[in-house]
């Protein structure tokens, strides 16, 4: 009898540890610009996925973008840069 205790305990436990694996993921809380909330699923303790964590923006600044600036004929410059300005080496002052 003690040995059937034993393993309902064990199984009690394997489904506690599931349940909290599971309710670790959240999620996100953000608002996307739809006015919906973002379907994303993060493990993040402030439930916010990568799109919206701004400590992860922060690293994706540094990605190319194309230049906001303007040229001299007044179309948009084409550039790519990765300054965080989102401007070309042209178009910084
Ligand atoms: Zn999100
Ligand atoms: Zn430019």
């Amino acid at each position: 009898m003690k040995k059937l205790t034993l393993s309902v305990a064990a199984l009690t436990i394997a489904m506690l540890s599931v349940n909290y694996k599971l309710s670790a993921q959240t999620q996100c809380k953000e608002m996307t610009k739809d006015n919906i909330q973002c379907k994303n699923i993060t493990k993040k303790a402030n439930s916010l996925c990568h799109n919206h964590d701004k400590n992860h923006k922060i690293k994706s600044d540094s990605k190319t973008v194309i230049c906001s600036g303007t040229t001299k004929k007044n179309t948009k410059c084409r550039r790519k840069t990765k300054h965080s300005s989102g401007k070309c080496h042209n178009h910084r002052k």
